[in-house]
């Protein structure tokens, strides 16, 4: 077995950094297989909805291999594979010249080879810990498909102190073969919290959702105590200024014209008092550049955010939005490692 392991997350000024942040996997595990050690493989005929067949243990779900191409004329899903597992030969380059000249391609391989009886797999998974910004709670495991490379995973999530990720690589086929044996869709079941809902997932199907799903299958309600007593909080914008004329001073010594504007929202429940709260935006139609990047876009045209003790009534407040956003375009252009184009020429002659 062996393990190998990098460290994710370094954290920046907008996320800092976790405590341990680490993807790993380990490998050449050896699977639990004791029958089919005991006993040997029993190989039948698998396949799926399209006309696809392969040949693969029934006990253990380990495929062939290489897994075989057969006809689904000739063979039925869960028949037993009595022909020896020898792969036919690939042809040599000597025939496949002569086949060239006369204009044709060799036939595809299609018997399947043997079903490996040491087989080995891999175990991954991802561990974060330590104030992390996901507000999730929860617990979920996955059944994969017959086509899944990861056949089983689950996930913790506790929210900031941290979560843990696990998956197989082929472990499990068992499981999957007799749970999930059909169809490319994966399955889930877990429960989770997020924002005063809780959430669920019964044997879903993981990259699909319709109308027709049975309630039980998936679904969320409200359990945050307030929703019950009050009602579910709405947002509502109030008023908004004029968007006013401004000038954004970078450090670098650029400027550029912007306009400001405040809006006045607030938030409410069916029963209870109005929360009032203000946005502030500001727009630039030319951008303000805040990285190099040939091909990505690399300047800022607005931005958004909620902004405490500033209002219409504080005197001078466009001024205090465009130092804002010279604020914002200058974190971002830390991050971004940005150079100003003179700067850059005078670099790089
Ligand atoms: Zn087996």
């Amino acid at each position: 077995m062996r393990f190998r392991s990098i460290a994710r997350n370094r954290g920046d000024d907008r996320q800092p950094a976790l405590l341990v942040s680490r993807t790993f996997w380990v490998s050449d595990v050896p699977r639990l297989i004791p029958l089919c050690r005991l006993l040997g493989h029993k190989p039948v005929v698998d396949g799926t909805d399209t006309p696809r067949r392969w040949v693969v243990c029934d006990r253990c779900g380990i495929r062939a291999n290489p897994q075989g191409n057969l006809d689904p004329e000739q063979w039925n899903i869960g028949q037993p594979y009595t022909e020896p597992l020898t792969p036919t030969q690939p042809v040599s380059s000597t025939v496949r010249d002569q086949l060239a000249r006369r204009g044709l391609k060799p036939s595809h391989s299609g018997n399947p080879g043997p079903i490996p009886t040491q087989p080995v797999g891999t175990v991954g998974g991802e561990i974060h810990i330590g104030k992390s910004k996901w507000r999730t709670v929860g617990i979920d495991f996955k059944v994969g498909n017959c086509g899944s490379e990861q056949v089983m995973a689950a996930s913790l999530r506790l929210g900031p102190l941290g979560s843990l990720y696990l998956h197989t690589e082929d472990h499990g086929r068992r499981i999957q073969r007799r749970l999930n044996p059909t169809g490319y869709q994966s399955r889930e079941t877990g429960l989770s919290y997020y924002h005063g809902r809780l959430s669920w997932k019964v044997w879903a199907k993981r990259d699909e959702r319709r109308k027709a799903d049975p309630k039980w299958m998936q679904g969320s309600i409200p359990i945050d105590p307030r929703d019950l007593l009050l009602g579910p909080a709405k947002n509502r914008q109030v008023s908004e200024t004029e968007k006013v004329p401004a000038v954004v001073r970078m450090p670098e010594g650029d400027t550029y014209d912007v306009t400001v504007h405040l809006e006045k929202w607030e938030t409410r429940r069916t029963r209870g008092r109005a929360r009032v709260y203000w946005l502030a935006q500001w727009d630039c139609a030319k951008g303000i550049p805040v990285r190099n990047h040939d091909w990505k876009g690399d300047e800022t045209f607005s931005c958004s955010w909620q902004i405490q003790g500033v209002t219409p009534d504080t005197p001078r407040w466009p001024l205090i939005l465009a130092a804002k956003a010279a604020e914002q375009c200058s974190r971002d252009r830390a991050r971004y490692d940005y150079t100003a184009p003179e700067a850059a020429g005078k670099a790089s002659p």
